[in-house]
């Protein structure tokens, strides 16, 4: 299972992508977008150029549309949903934002809230709904307690068709822990639905969803090592099965220093401050949206509650990294990764 010789995998430009594993006769093709605030990757194969730069197109005019509609903080659908459950009361919510916010509070109860989209004031207040971030500070504890006494969940929105039911004037949606999961989705769904695709993967700044093979291999997906300066030292690696998502979230995603302690951007929901104990948490689920809020979730849980949340959740491939770069990993994750750096020491839970 080891591979004891330190290797490193230089994987290209973002992190966890397809490597390339094979010397397929059919080519694939690729191509980059910035969007969602990263960049995305897309890698299709058995198709022609054409059919290529059709999906390709596809897939930017989706990433576009989505992004608007979602995004916390400009002033769109989402933005609007917001303005209205800041004044607590009913309302008709901007379709294009109600099945994602059903999901987003369905996988809240599920995490127990640990996953919570509605802590929106409490992103912002720590200086992450913005673009750039590098030279904020912390923000002052009694602001912080205040947002945590206002206790703003999912549960505090009722949903009947269109009809929105804030009750908590503290409620700011922020689907930045879900959207690119929903996203990568609902795009999958439009390729094998309008375009017969049936081998891609998509990566959205290494997290991922792969449908089919690359040639004749598997998708090969590498997990990121958190404490690498540079994005392209990976851990280990995961062959993806088709329809896996595989998601990571890491305090490494987007942070900015404060007395050379790194102030990230996953919210412990229960202490208001930068969730303590995981550098990364990894996440395979059939579902990218899924996927996607439970490896927030995990994150926040952290090395010493995860394997409940996870079990409750229903994620069967779970890798975590501690602070102490530890790696505690599922069974079931383990029998699918390879290291390439062997760990510093494996707790491992069944299944
Ligand atoms: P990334 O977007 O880097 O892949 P995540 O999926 O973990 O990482 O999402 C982190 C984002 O989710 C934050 O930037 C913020 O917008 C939002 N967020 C932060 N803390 C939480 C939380 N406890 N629950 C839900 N969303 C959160
Ligand atoms: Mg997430």
């Amino acid at each position: 299972m080891f591979i004891t010789t330190l290797l490193r995998l230089t994987i290209s430009l973002v992190f966890l992508l397809s490597i390339s594993a094979c010397q397929q006769a059919t080519p694939s093709y690729k191509t980059a977008i910035f969007s969602f605030g990263t960049l995305i990757q897309v890698e299709v194969s058995d198709v022609n150029e054409s059919q290529a730069q059709k999906i390709f197109k596809a897939i930017e005019d989706d990433l576009k549309r989505m992004h608007v509609l979602w995004h916390p903080w400009q002033s769109g659908p989402m933005g609007r949903t917001n303005s209205l459950c800041g004044m607590a009361g009913t309302f008709s919510a901007p379709t294009s934002v109600i099945p994602l916010v059903i999901k987003a509070k369905q996988l809240a109860i599920q995490s127990e809230h640990l996953f919570n989209p509605a802590i929106g004031n409490l992103v912002k207040l720590w200086g992450f709904q913005q673009d750039s971030f590098d030279k904020n500070t912390p923000p002052a504890d009694d602001k912080i307690q205040a947002l945590l006494k206002a206790n703003p969940r999912m549960t505090d929105i009722t949903i009947k068709g269109v009809r929105f039911t804030c009750r908590n004037p503290a409620v700011r949606i922020d689907l930045g822990g879900i959207a690119k999961g929903y996203a990568l989705e609902k795009i999958i769904d439009n390729l094998k639905q309008n375009f017969q695709v049936k081998n891609i993967m998509i990566s959205a700044g290494g997290d991922l969803k792969a449908i089919g093979r690359h040639g004749e291999r598997p998708w090969v997906i590498g997990i990121r090592d958190p404490l690498a300066t540079d994005k392209q030292t990976a851990i280990a690696t995961v062959k993806a099965k088709s329809g896996d998502s595989v998601f990571t979230s890491g305090s490494y995603e987007r942070y900015y220093l404060a007395n050379n302690k790194r102030i990230h951007h996953i919210i412990d929901p229960r202490s208001g401050y930068p969730a303590k104990g995981s550098l990364s948490v990894t996440v395979i689920h059939p579902d990218a949206t899924t996927a996607d809020a439970a490896a927030t979730a995990l994150f926040v849980a952290g090395p010493n509650q995860w394997i409940k949340l996870a079990n409750k959740m229903g994620i069967k491939y779970v890798l975590l990294i501690d602070d102490k770069n530890n790696i505690h990993v599922t069974q079931a994750m383990l029998d699918r990764v390879e290291f390439i750096k062997e760990p510093k020491s494996l707790f491992v839970v069944w299944p």
